[in-house]
């Protein structure tokens, strides 16, 4: 099964970073919130409780035979309506949906996670239908979405100014994770738990 690191989503700027928790796809893994700290803008970041779902469903639907060379045309203007923010959400969904009603759905949900998501799995679609079309890969096709969805980490991104509201993430706890903390930050919060206890 093919590994990878769970995006981790900034809800200030919207940058998708690597989380740095690897998981296998199709493992059933749940991450129940978590968060860290967005190397760009230094604000509270989370990891999506769907998140691994959306990947790995999108993954389904780019492998199946309706996923044609239309749809992913379709899906590209989609992207680029998105990013330009000249078109509402809905009217952009309403779009593609006469393409690929699979499709649409699964861009909803990727629109409720940030525009930058939905270039990441727009990536992730043209690497997959590339695959499908080049026979004899020496490569699985989730290896080849896998590598599309990473590579996303190391590009420039767009900054969405107005912040995310997630849907179903938990705000971005620093005691969630204490080994992410640094170790004076974990000293003053001992201190201070014990000064409460006296
Ligand atoms: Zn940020």
């Amino acid at each position: 099964m093919t590994a990878f690191d769970i995006p981790a989503i900034c809800q200030n700027c919207g940058l998708v970073f690597p989380s740095g928790i690897g998981v296998k796809l199709y493992s059933q893994v749940q991450t129940h919130g978590g968060g860290s700290r967005c190397p760009r803008c230094k604000e509270g970041a989370s990891i999506p409780d769907q998140i691994i779902r959306v990947i790995e469903n999108g993954i389904q639907v780019f492998k199946a035979d309706d996923f044609t060379i239309d749809v992913l045309r379709a899906l590209n203007i989609a992207v680029e309506d998105l990013r330009s923010g000249k078109k509402p959400t809905p009217a952009i969904i309403g779009q593609l949906h006469k393409s690929s009603p699979s499709i649409a759905n699964e861009f909803r949900q990727w629109a409720n996670l940030g525009v930058n998501i939905v270039i990441a799995m727009a990536a992730v679609a043209t690497a997959v239908f590339t695959w499908m079309q080049t026979p004899g890969q020496n490569r699985t096709v989730d290896e080849v979405a896998i590598d599309a969805l990473e590579s996303m980490y190391q590009e420039p991104q767009p900054i969405i100014s107005q912040g995310l509201r997630l849907p179903g993430v938990a705000p971005y706890e620093h005691n969630n994770y204490p080994h992410k903390s640094n170790r004076k930050t974990r000293r003053a919060e001992g201190a201070k738990k014990r000064r409460k206890i006296r």
